[in-house]
């Protein structure tokens, strides 16, 4: 993890889960939701068995802390991998106050993820990319140059322009 997420994580209020992978939400990390009382936020296909994990669990529908929110729902693979993979819930939050967010989670790029950001033109994109592969089916998440293709694709010289600098430089490291 990056220096300084320690005291990132002393300063969270909530947990979003997209997906019950377990390199999300694993044991120890729901023992550290439990220890410190915290809201979790997931869809309604996720929220029975988080619940049955012991978890407090809201599900993140439209309106939600004030919020605009739209679940997209995300491809972690193509084909039979990405039925495989099981529901995965990227989202698109928007509080009055505050930057618009598009989480992708774990994700490939399809049609889908660029509609909506033409659509909902968010403020700021969070897309988790490297490529990741189970040496069978193809990535199971965005390719730098997805990442790239999906950042183009949004409207407005805000903040994604920003992102596509950086996933260059990803790219060059
Ligand atoms: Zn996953």
């Amino acid at each position: 993890m990056p220096p300084g997420t320690h005291s990132w994580l002393e300063e969270v209020t909530g947990v979003l889960v997209t997906h019950e992978h377990p390199d999300h939400l694993d044991t120890a990390g729901i023992r550290w939701i439990q220890e410190r009382g915290l809201p979790v936020w997931a869809s309604r296909v996720d929220a029975p068995n988080l619940r049955r994990k012991g978890l407090t669990v809201h599900e993140l529908d439209d309106g939600a802390l004030g919020m605009a929110v739209e679940r997209i729902p995300a491809r972690h693979g193509r084909g039979l991998l990405s039925w495989l993979m099981g529901p995965v819930s990227g989202y698109d939050l928007a509080h009055p106050d505050e930057p618009s967010v598009y989480l992708t989670s774990d994700a490939v790029l399809t049609e889908e993820r660029l509609e909506a950001v033409e659509r909902l033109r968010p403020d700021v994109i969070i897309a988790p990319a490297g490529a990741a592969n189970m040496g069978l089916g193809g990535d199971i998440l965005f390719s730098v140059d997805e990442l790239v293709t999906l950042v183009r694709r949004a409207p407005g010289e805000g903040p994604a322009g920003e992102a596509v600098r950086i996933a260059r430089t990803e790219c060059l490291l």
